[in-house]
């Protein structure tokens, strides 16, 4: 009988888990999921905005495949050299797939990135989703919103979107979400007022899809604010209509608030275009950032831009930077520094360039960072046909009968489902002591107590 190791319990690992045991072709499948958290999702846990509901709603639907008799979440499991070693890994499963998404952001590059308060969105998305590796200086400093009026974020794509959107919110609307009380508690107490999400290229270039942009326009209390002038400097903005569909849309949403100004709202988002970031200025004091310096581009025909040399300082006490996610490299894996992603062909892992027998990779790390949730289904589905071929070959290897029997004997000992179902009764134990609905546990200590069944005092 065939024995699969999915590193990561996020949507691609989930839906390559479910390829595994629901097919004919390779009967009794037992798949382990393995993650180094003790909580299972991904990120659709830890990277779905909390007032996305819908979306995070999947995680019922990733449930029923976890759930299954022959799939087994093994949470709290880091591999790697300071946990299990893929080597070691390799010894205790037939085959293994690397569903490991992209842990880490991409960098600007300019001068000032790193001042204080000056932080890139995934932080801020780990700590309003309750990441326990969110940095501790994200709650030192007040939650990241203290002292801050204005915000600047840079990049045009969901995720600027989204932290746009949490910025903007109120604690009315946050509260009935799982945000951690923390991040809920610095939120409501925000002065922030006005929120300038900032594209290097122009609209017809954004990488946002059109729900998302769309709701920003809904935000109570919130105006959204563009400048016709600057929209049109992109060609496609007059005439959107040869525009695939997502930017037709986007086009068509920008050119809806152009004609008709937002009713004024105490906060303001505003969405700017052809402004590429070149440095983060301090403030006055010198200790943190106090604005970001763009210089104004043109589009240059070919769908990039070119500098103008004229420059355009804007105000921000809190600067995230919103350029992407990132792959890092796994030890003992091959890796391409350049795409952030290991080498493969069609979800085979490829070492030197031949295929190397029983690693397969699927989601984020396979082909970088992007698409939305579904689209990791296909890319899981083409993992997962390429190992089920290779099956016959796989299963000729010898390999412990039960991986969590020698994963004990070694000294890890895994959160399991049950203890995963006892994060989520603290978490909603949690959420009713404090009036609320299901509010996350935000640190590890609080996390693996609930895990071991020790509640969460
Ligand atoms: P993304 O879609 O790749 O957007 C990155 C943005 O950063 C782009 O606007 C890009 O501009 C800009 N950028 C990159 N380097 C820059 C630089 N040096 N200076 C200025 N701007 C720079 O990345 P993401 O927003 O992190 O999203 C990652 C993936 O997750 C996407 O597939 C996204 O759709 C998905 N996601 C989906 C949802 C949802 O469905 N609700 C929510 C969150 C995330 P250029 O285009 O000019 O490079």
């Amino acid at each position: 009988m065939l024995q699969v190791a999915v590193v990561g319990s996020g949507p691609s690992g989930v839906y390559a888990a479910q390829g595994l045991v629901q097919q004919e072709q390779v009967p009794g499948v037992r798949v382990d999921v393995l993650d180094r958290l003790p909580c299972p999702y991904g990120l659709v846990r830890y990277g779905v905005a909390p007032d996305h509901k819908k979306i995070k709603s999947l995680q019922g639907t990733l449930r029923t495949v976890l759930e299954h008799e022959r799939v087994r979440f093994l949470g709290g499991v880091r591999v790697g050299p300071d946990g299990l070693p893929a080597a070691r890994l390799r010894e205790l499963y037939h085959a293994v797939v690397y569903c490991v998404g992209a842990a880490t952001d991409r960098h600007l590059g300019v001068p000032g990135e790193d001042l204080p308060g000056s932080w890139s969105a995934t932080d801020f998305v780990s700590w309003y989703s309750a990441h326990p590796d969110t940095v501790p200086d994200g709650f030192a400093t007040g939650g990241f919103v203290a002292g801050a009026r204005a915000a600047v974020v840079i990049g045009v794509g969901n995720v600027a979107v989204d932290v746009t959107r949490i910025l903007a919110r109120g604690a009315a609307e946050l509260s009935p979400t799982d945000i951690p009380q923390a991040a809920l508690a610095a939120l409501a107490g925000s002065r922030v007022r006005e929120i300038r999400m900032v594209g290097r290229r122009g609209p017809s270039q954004a990488r946002f899809t059109t729900k998302e942009l769309r709701e920003l326009g809904g935000l109570p209390d919130t105006g959204v604010v563009v400048d016709p002038a600057e929209l049109a400097l992109d060609p496609a903005y007059a005439d959107p209509s040869a525009l695939p569909g997502v930017q037709r849309r986007n086009v068509e949403v920008l050119r809806g608030w152009a004609e008709r100004p937002q009713a004024a709202g105490s906060r303001r988002i505003r969405l700017r275009f052809f402004l590429r970031p070149v440095e983060l200025l301090p403030d006055a004091g010198g200790d943190r950032v106090g604005a970001v310096r763009f210089e104004r581009t043109l589009p240059d025909g070919r769908g990039g831009v070119t500098g103008t040399g004229r420059y355009e300082d804007i105000e921000a006490q809190l600067v995230l930077r919103s350029v992407g996610y990132r792959g890092v490299p796994l030890e003992g894996l091959p890796f391409d520094a350049d795409r952030g992603t290991v080498p493969h062909l069609a979800g085979r892992v490829l070492r030197d360039g031949s295929v190397a027998s029983g690693e397969y990779v699927a989601g984020w790390i396979k082909r970088g960072p992007t698409g939305v949730i579904g689209t990791n289904r296909p890319c899981a589905k083409e993992t997962v046909a390429s190992l089920l071929a290779d099956a016959p070959a796989l299963a000729r290897r010898e390999v412990p009968p039960d991986p969590l029997a020698a994963l004990r004997a070694q000294g890890l000992h895994p959160v399991d489902w049950s203890g995963w179902q006892a994060i989520e009764r603290a978490e909603a134990e949690l959420g009713a002591s404090l009036g609320r609905g299901v509010v996350k546990l935000p640190d590890w200590q609080s996390l693996m107590r609930a895990a071991r069944g020790q509640g969460t005092a």
